[in-house]
């Protein structure tokens, strides 16, 4: 069974700021340093276009 209210950190690929993404985006979410889109929603998932630091 899946958890609710995961956590992502992820590392930006074009910046490389860590930042504390919501597992289950339902928007776009775009790095707060640089702007280079982290996360597109996908299907109740977020579909993560940078590197996955630790999952929390
Ligand atoms: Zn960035």
């Amino acid at each position: 069974m899946e958890r609710k209210g995961k956590f992502i950190r992820v590392n930006c690929s074009k910046c490389k700021a860590s930042q504390t993404i919501f597992g289950k985006a339902s928007t776009k979410v775009r790095c707060l340093a640089c702007n280079a889109v982290l996360a597109i929603p996908a299907g109740g998932k977020a579909k993560i276009r940078s590197r996955v630091e630790e999952v929390l």
